[in-house]
């Protein structure tokens, strides 16, 4: 028997051993002391809710970053306060106005500085909207990517992480989600981002230089635990937790829970909702395995979720717990196209990655509320 036969039959013959390896795998990633210091990385969409949490994750490791974003969405408000919870780190970050469309400032962003890898946050993401306006989201989402991709060809610059979607997933058949689910679209928003993955994979089987890490996330909630940032949606929002949020500071009235007829517990859908600040971490970790393999990752997709899911009633009861108050409910019908329940497989996350997240949906729920309650408005302060 050679080496890693004798070694593969002893993990199988105790589990216990594999346990030790996969702790191992978990400390030589997370905890490893694989520096990110000084290390430069563009980030699009990083004024966003996502991006602004992972800039400031990204600053806390030291790394130098370039934040990039149109404003459609937010504003640099976010990051400015950004820079103030950065512990001294704020002058580590520059601000940039500028479009995914736009290829020659892009071009002039690669050309002045040695740009390590991108975060790829930038895109539209209202669903409903990519149904009545399906350009726009193909133009912004699919264009913007190749354009950015064709600035990273000309600058040599092969690593980029990349914000997919359970959605990913259709309608799952069973639960939880593995990597190796089929996929499908069941809107254009999911069609983007489906069609960037085969992108994505065509890039790097054109050249296996290329590093594409393309992250699928479940269910982002919360805020930073100092309710200085968190998600600020334009108009009326489309997912239950701001949802929830804008009917307990009173901008709407009730929440319409839309299905009580689900075959789930208590009747209504089941989610996997995973803190912002985990799912920051998770771009660390995924930078980190960049960092690490000295850029030859390849091409790796992963889920990043908890593994659980929460039903509407359960994430409204944690709210209203963490709130201390009511949120008045209507019980509508099902909302089209709506799965009963999904939720990730998340083992190869923390195979790959040595991440996993830890914060329970009690933390999400409390960190959703002292943001709320400190910004009831949102970053502008007032009605969009
Ligand atoms: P967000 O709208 O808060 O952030 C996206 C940012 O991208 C915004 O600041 C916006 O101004 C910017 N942007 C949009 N088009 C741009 C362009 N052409 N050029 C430059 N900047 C542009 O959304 P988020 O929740 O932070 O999501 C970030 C990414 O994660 C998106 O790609 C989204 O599709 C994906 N995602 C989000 C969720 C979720 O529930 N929040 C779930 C799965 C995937
Ligand atoms: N949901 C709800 N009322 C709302 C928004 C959402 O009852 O106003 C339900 C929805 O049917 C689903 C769950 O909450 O079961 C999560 O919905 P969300 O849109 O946040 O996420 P997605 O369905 O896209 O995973």
């Amino acid at each position: 028997m050679d080496k890693m036969e004798k070694f593969f039959t002893t993990r199988k013959r105790f589990p216990a051993f594999s346990l030790c390896i996969h702790i191992e795998r978990r400390n030589s990633a997370v905890h490893s002391h694989m520096s990110l210091s000084g290390k430069t990385v563009l980030v699009t969409g990083a004024a966003g809710y996502i991006g602004s949490h992972t800039c400031l994750q990204l600053l806390k490791e030291e790394c130098k970053v370039i934040a990039y974003d149109n404003l459609d969405n937010s504003s640099f408000e976010s990051l400015e306060r950004v820079k103030r919870l950065s512990g001294g780190n704020g002058n580590l970050m520059t601000s940039i106005e500028g479009d995914i469309l736009d290829g020659e400032k892009l071009d002039e962003v690669f050309e002045a500085n040695e740009i390590f890898a991108v975060i790829h946050f930038a895109g539209l993401k209202a669903v409903g909207e990519s149904v009545s306006k399906p350009l726009r989201y193909y133009e912004n989402n699919i264009n913007g990517t190749v354009v950015l991709l064709k600035s990273m060809v000309k600058a040599k610059c092969k690593s980029i992480i990349f914000s997919s979607s359970a959605t990913v997933y259709g309608e799952p058949k069973t639960v939880p989600c593995t990597e190796e689910f089929e996929t499908s679209a069941l809107n254009p928003y999911g069609k983007t981002k489906l069609f960037i993955e085969h992108i994505l994979t065509d890039q790097h089987a054109s050249d296996n230089e290329w590093n594409c890490l393309i992250l699928r996330y479940f269910n982002p909630v919360g805020a930073h635990p100092s309710g200085e940032i968190g998600e600020d949606p334009k108009g009326i929002p489309n997912n239950l937790m701001p949802f929830v949020q804008q009917v307990a500071v009173g901008r709407r009235p009730e929440l319409s829970v839309f299905g009580t007829d689900y075959d789930t517990k208590d009747g209504t859908g089941r989610r996997d909702y995973i803190h912002v600040v985990d799912l920051a971490d998770g771009h660390v970790a995924a930078l980190k395995k960049i960092a690490k393999e000295n850029g030859k990752c390849g091409r790796i997709v992963v889920n990043l979720g908890t593994g659980k899911s929460t039903s509407v009633l359960e994430l409204v009861g944690a709210f209203e717990k963490a709130a201390g108050k009511k949120i008045p409910m209507k019980m509508v019908a099902r909302r089209p196209g709506d799965a009963a329940e999904v939720y990730a497989k998340t083992d190869l996350a923390y195979e790959i990655l040595g991440w996993r997240a830890e914060k329970t949906i009690e933390e999400c729920c409390v960190d959703q509320w002292n943001w709320a309650s400190k910004n009831p408005y949102g970053y502008s302060g007032k009605e969009d």
